[in-house]
């Protein structure tokens, strides 16, 4: 048996390929950059106006206020956003412009409508300005050069808007691997179907492909698989032909029926690890086939999910070029007492509370691994390390959050 730090270690480092695709920039949301983002423009590319009101030269109001008007006559030309201006702004003259539109040449700032009066030929200006007050320069976003973003950058509504006014349709990024899930027992029936004693409806198949969605990648359900070794091997590789990484449930502890090992070794699958020291969870094992990876889940519905937490969610993060690989983690005071055994890492299910930026937890309930209710109501998972024993109320442990707060 291996340490939860140990079995992580091994499944970052098993050598995943990134898998590095051009995409539409709408399709690259959520994703992360394969490449530099350098920029062949200066963004704005003119120097424009950041109001709508009139292009004039600071020093010609310079004094100005409400009982000191200043008048400036007006030009005979309008700019909208979109037109270059063809005459200047000589001394005591002023130009209507809107935003966006670019600067006349003679002017240097822009007064807003706002303070001003307009009549006929001429408009009174209330109040003095700064030169430059209310332009927006060439190159004052970003400079034609620059590196806008880098590789392993996220990518968020933002950055999209951004490459988009660069010109860019397409981008590099990490694709996600394709994940599969086939979850084995006897026991299990479909979703529909009547709930009789000795069948449990199949919910890690569910759980599971929410898990994965939730990272905003794609999955494949190959249904379910029945505690018979011919035809699991036949359902297992069948999956394998369709995805990068395949995600087993059930049939990997020590019982008779706990037949995914076998299989998996019988048809040359490599074994990375099997057990780790940790509640829940502990039957997990790693495998490799060619350039697949499958992880053999433990059938329990809370185990299942708290491995891919642990283990499969920051293997494909990796493969996507995240930086952070887990989930973030905060401090948290225990709200009450915990029993806790020594001599392996528990993973808690924890209500995660946020008073005046101090973070609390408090336990979902019973922690039993087959208490899936103890999953959903979870927003944190409280990590007991292997030596820490009862945790008292008022304790400080590492909880990773799930969700918000
Ligand atoms: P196993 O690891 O196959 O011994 O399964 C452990 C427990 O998890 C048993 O109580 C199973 O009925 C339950 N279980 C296994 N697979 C699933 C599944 N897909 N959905 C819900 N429960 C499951
Ligand atoms: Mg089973």
């Amino acid at each position: 048996m291996i340490s939860v730090e140990e079995a992580q270690k091994i499944v970052l480092n098993s050598g995943l390929k990134p898998i590095v695709k051009k995409l539409p920039i709408l399709e690259s949301l959520g994703l992360n950059l394969a490449e530099d983002i350098i920029s062949s423009d200066d963004i704005p590319i003119y120097d424009n106006s950041a109001m709508d009101g009139y292009a004039v030269r600071a020093i010609d109001i310079k004094g100005a206020e409400k009982s000191y008007p200043i008048r400036l006559v007006l030009t005979d030309e309008v700019i909208p956003a979109g037109k270059i201006p063809k005459s200047t702004v000589n001394p005591g003259f002023c130009m209507p412009i809107m935003t966006g539109a670019s600067l006349p040449e003679g002017a240097d700032s822009v007064v807003k409508k706002e303070d001003t009066q307009r009549d006929t030929a001429s408009i009174m200006v209330f109040r003095e300005i700064e030169k430059g007050e209310n332009v927006r320069y060439r190159g004052e976003d970003i400079k034609k050069g620059n590196t806008v973003f880098k590789k392993g950058d996220g990518i968020n509504p933002g950055t999209i808007g951004v490459l988009a006014s660069l010109g860019k349709s397409e981008v590099k990024v990490f694709g996600p691997p394709v994940i599969g899930v086939l979850p084995t027992g006897d026991e299990l029936i479909g979703i529909s179907e009547k709930l009789v004693a000795g069948k449990v409806r199949d919910s890690n198949s569910y759980s599971l492909s929410a898990q994965i969605k939730e990272m905003g990648i794609q999955y494949k359900r190959f249904g379910s698989a029945p505690d018979d070794e011919a035809l699991l091997l036949k359902k297992i590789k069948e999956a394998l032909g369709e995805c990068d990484i395949l995600l087993l449930s059930g049939g990997i502890s020590a019982g008779d029926y706990d037949l995914v090992k076998d299989t998996l070794e019988g048809m040359g699958a490599k074994l990375n690890f099997w057990k780790v020291n940790q509640k829940p969870g502990k039957p997990l094992a790693f495998f490799e086939y060619g350039n697949k990876y499958i992880f053999a889940l433990p059938g329990n519905p809370v185990s299942v999910m708290v491995c891919f937490e642990m283990y499969v969610r920051p293997m494909i993060r990796k493969s996507m070029g995240a930086r952070n690989l887990f989930r973030p983690e905060v401090m948290a005071e225990a709200l009450h007492d915990f029993k806790n055994k020594t001599g392996r890492i528990n993973f808690i299910r924890a209500i995660v509370e946020n008073k005046d930026g101090q973070y609390f937890f408090k336990s979902t309930g019973m922690q039993g691994s087959g208490i899936l209710t103890s999953m959903a109501k979870a927003n944190g998972i409280a990590w007991f390390p292997a030596d820490i024993g009862n945790v008292a109320k008022g304790s400080k442990v590492k909880v990773y959050l799930l969700g918000e707060i």
